[in-house]
């Protein structure tokens, strides 16, 4: 027999696209004792969570509240509710995530029309218009930050747009929730999901969504049953709000968790908190550009939490990550699909996004990339992000 031992992970900083570190409040919350799932107190808890998630999604939603599953689970819970064999959608495709959606969208029986673009770059509104015009879908579904390209798609117009065509706006938020600005009920978006471990500092595990009353009545009025029982909001509905009635036993450590990471954000002030990402980020870019690390996404539109830059040629990826690992402790992460091999991701997001870990995660990349043999001017990056903060100032 193999004796297992005590539980040891060597310290981390998690600067990749996820999960983040976890805050120390959110950490604690969870060595809460538990609640009984339908204990009166548990549902007060369920109630203030939901709230929470209101104020921190911008929405007066009703149907606002954690899919008990990571953020793909909220992506699936989206579409399988809102879609029916035959139904049309259209999905904006620039990287990785969106393509997850087309897959999960053609798993429901959907006919999907796929819009797409080169990856690291952004939709624009006539685009979209003259491909609702032509197809008519029921829902238009585009990622708000493209963690795989480090993209942040513009919003402000598309929710009008879309009711223009009578369509429902769906909205990956996964890395854009507790990060960058986001208003559900200003922007018009029907439906949203995001995840627990990015810019919320909690562990992964929870998916909070949100349905405008115009896509929530899509849903009531369903002809055929949701493919997924897990998944079914017209029952889980009945759990989360309604009769209260029993659906599958929420996880309560993790609810203890999300509602510590909301009441966070919203201490902080969500105006603080967009403005803090959009600060470190600016003297992160100032700092990798002076190393000669060009971002992928399009200028203009680079997402503050998740930095996506090209790595020098000749430089081997998985060597220079596993030396950050073993030396600095420090994750980063490396590119996906299309850009596997070719990127370095590295986030910045909620309780991560400092000046202490823009200045760290600066010297130690230095160092490895000296290791693997590229000229890098010593302290470059470092002084390059301190000029920005200097401003800032
Ligand atoms: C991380 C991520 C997901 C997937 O979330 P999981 O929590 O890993 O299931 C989906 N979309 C985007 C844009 C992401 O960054």
């Amino acid at each position: 027999m193999t004796v297992v031992g005590q539980l040891n992970p060597s310290p981390r900083l998690l600067l990749g696209p996820g999960p983040s570190d976890a805050h120390p409040r959110v950490l604690s919350a969870m060595s809460t004792p538990l609640l009984g799932h339908l204990d009166p107190q548990f549902i007060t808890i369920m109630n203030e969570t939901q709230e929470l998630l209101r104020q921190a999604y911008l929405t007066k939603n009703p149907l606002t509240f954690p899919v008990s599953a990571t953020g793909m689970a909220g992506m699936e819970a989206c579409l399988v509710n809102l879609i029916e064999p035959g139904d049309k959608v259209v999905v904006c495709y620039a990287g990785y995530f969106s393509s997850r959606m087309i897959d999960v969208a053609g798993r429901t029986g959907a006919e999907v029309t796929v819009l797409e673009r080169p990856w690291g770059t952004v939709f624009d509104l006539q685009q979209i218009r003259e491909t609702l015009q032509r197809v008519r879908p029921k829902v238009l579904g585009i990622v708000h930050a493209e963690t795989s390209t480090g993209t942040l798609q513009p919003m402000e117009e598309l929710g009008n747009l879309c009711h223009e065509f009578d369509c429902l706006l769906l909205v990956d938020a996964v890395t854009s929730l507790g990060c960058t600005e986001l208003k559900v009920d200003e922007w018009g978006i029907d439906a949203i999901y995001s995840c627990s471990q990015k810019g919320l500092s909690c562990p992964p595990g929870l998916s909070p969504v949100s349905f405008s009353d115009r896509a929530t009545q899509v849903i009531k009025a369903r002809k055929s049953k949701v493919q997924s029982w897990y998944l079914d909001l017209t029952s889980v509905m009945q759990y989360w709000g309604g009769e209260r009635t029993y659906h599958h036993t929420a996880p309560i450590t993790m609810v203890y968790a999300i509602r510590e990471g909301l009441r966070l954000v919203l201490e902080e002030g969500l105006e603080a908190r967009w403005k803090r990402h959009w600060n470190n980020h600016k003297a992160l870019k100032a700092g990798l550009t002076a190393m000669g690390l060009p971002y992928t996404a399009q200028e203009g539109h680079q997402l503050p939490q998740l930095n996506a830059v090209r790595i020098p040629e000749g430089v081997d990826d998985l060597t220079v990550r596993k030396q950050m690992l073993a030396q600095f402790g420090i994750e980063i992460g490396g590119g996906l699909g299309d850009f596997k091999g070719k990127v370095w991701r590295i986030g910045m997001m909620g309780h991560n996004s400092w000046p202490k870990n823009v200045l760290l995660v600066l010297s130690a990349l230095e160092h490895c990339l000296r290791t693997a043999g590229v000229l890098v001017a010593p302290g470059c990056g470092v002084a390059a992000a301190e000029a920005v903060y200097a401003q800032l100032a």
